[in-house]
């Protein structure tokens, strides 16, 4: 390196240590969180900031000062400055998880849109595919996994050892956040709660060997749901809507959350497609292909259809998920369809990337 270079190098570290490391309280480069600081004879300088998984976010402001001191030191002309959580807390994020070999988030942009019947009747296609699944319930707003699956009245006993032992329904190992949060307290602390929460019901809880762990998110796509997804490794995302138009700006929000944590979105299913009388005739109710179109249109995979369907009400008020109680029905066949392109769509699309890359 000339000494130009160093003295660039030097200028960008000095300009980093100016910037305080929330965790340590030392300059940010002394801290030793920013890794592999390179500076170009064409004054482009690049480095990264490692942050813990589980605070990864308290550096997304940090990572946007630093690129900007970077910046302004003399002799920089670019800067890419990238925020990853650090390996070693993924490793134990991924080790705490027990034997959770993979977690699949189900996500929507609005509610009533059907994505806890999708995620229910996916973790019920899943475990029909041979896979070890649990369901964990992050719906803080209205959990309805306890409805869905029929576990309503019984609650998770808690161990000595402070560890909770799922519920187990159907074939699933299940919780919900709805046992840990007062549904009487007020929207924005069960919001604050549920991310706080998130890691103690991944962590603390003893689901044992699975080899995928759906989460049922809240609908939307606002800060708690980015903060729920930023903090679980995830190995993709299944986005779930209406073929409605409004479809089209939902599914783009739940993509643009996504990419934020770089999970794979695994695809895309269209709920109440269509519905179908005894003759066979369909009626497509909130209009034809609007979430296929979208997910085509921004490169996204779509996954399947699944139709208004009587027999798939009457199941999840009953808390008998079809896919389980009734698994030669057409909708159950089109749930364990989905569920295998879902799978697919994992060993295809995931890598081993962190939980946070933020450019
Ligand atoms: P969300 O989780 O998006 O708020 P839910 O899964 O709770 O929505 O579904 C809302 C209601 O719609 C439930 O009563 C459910 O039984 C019903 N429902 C969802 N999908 C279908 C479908 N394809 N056919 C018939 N009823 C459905």
């Amino acid at each position: 390196m000339n000494n130009q270079l160093a003295d660039l190098t030097e200028r960008v570290k000095a300009r980093l240590d100016a910037i305080k490391d929330p965790i340590s309280g030392k300059g940010l480069f002394t801290s030793g969180r920013v890794k592999g600081l390179e500076a170009r004879a064409d004054g482009k300088i690049s480095f990264t900031i490692e942050a813990p998984a589980d605070v990864a976010e308290l550096y997304v402001s940090v990572r946007e000062r630093a690129e900007k001191e970077a910046r302004a030191t003399d002799g920089a002309t670019s800067v890419t400055a990238v925020l990853t959580a650090e390996a070693a807390a993924l490793a134990k994020a991924a080790g705490g998880v027990g034997g959770v070999k993979q977690i699949i988030a189900v996500a929507s942009a609005k509610g009533g849109v059907g994505k806890s019947t999708v995620a229910v009747n996916l973790a019920c296609a899943f475990a029909s595919l041979g896979m070890k699944t649990g369901l964990l319930d992050l719906d803080v707003y209205g959990p309805s996994a306890p409805t869905l699956l029929g576990t309503g009245a019984k609650k998770p006993r808690m161990r000595d050892d402070k560890i909770l032992e799922p519920l187990e329904a159907h074939g699933l190992k299940t919780m919900s956040i709805g046992y840990l949060v007062d549904p009487a307290s007020p929207m924005i602390w069960r919001g604050a709660m549920a991310t706080s929460a998130v890691r103690q019901m991944i962590d603390e809880v003893a689901w044992g060997d699975l080899d995928v762990l759906l989460l049922d998110l809240p609908p939307g796509t606002g800060d708690v749901q980015v903060t729920l997804v930023q903090r679980v490794p995830l190995a993709g995302a299944v986005i779930v809507s209406t073929p409605q138009e409004m479809a089209l700006a939902d599914v783009r929000r739940g993509l643009a959350m996504f990419e934020k944590t770089h999970a794979p979105v695994l695809g895309v299913v269209e709920n109440m497609a269509y519905f179908e009388t005894p003759d066979g005739k369909r009626t497509h109710i909130f209009g034809e292909g609007g979430a296929r179109r979208v997910a085509a249109e921004v490169g996204a995979p779509f996954l399947g259809e699944i139709p208004i369907d009587v027999a798939l009400r009457e199941s999840c008020d009953a808390g008998a998920p079809l896919v389980a109680t009734k698994p030669t029905h057409p909708v159950s066949k089109r749930f364990r369809e989905i569920a295998a392109a879902a799978r697919a769509n994992v060993a295809r699309m995931s890598k081993p990337a962190p939980a946070i890359r933020v450019k």
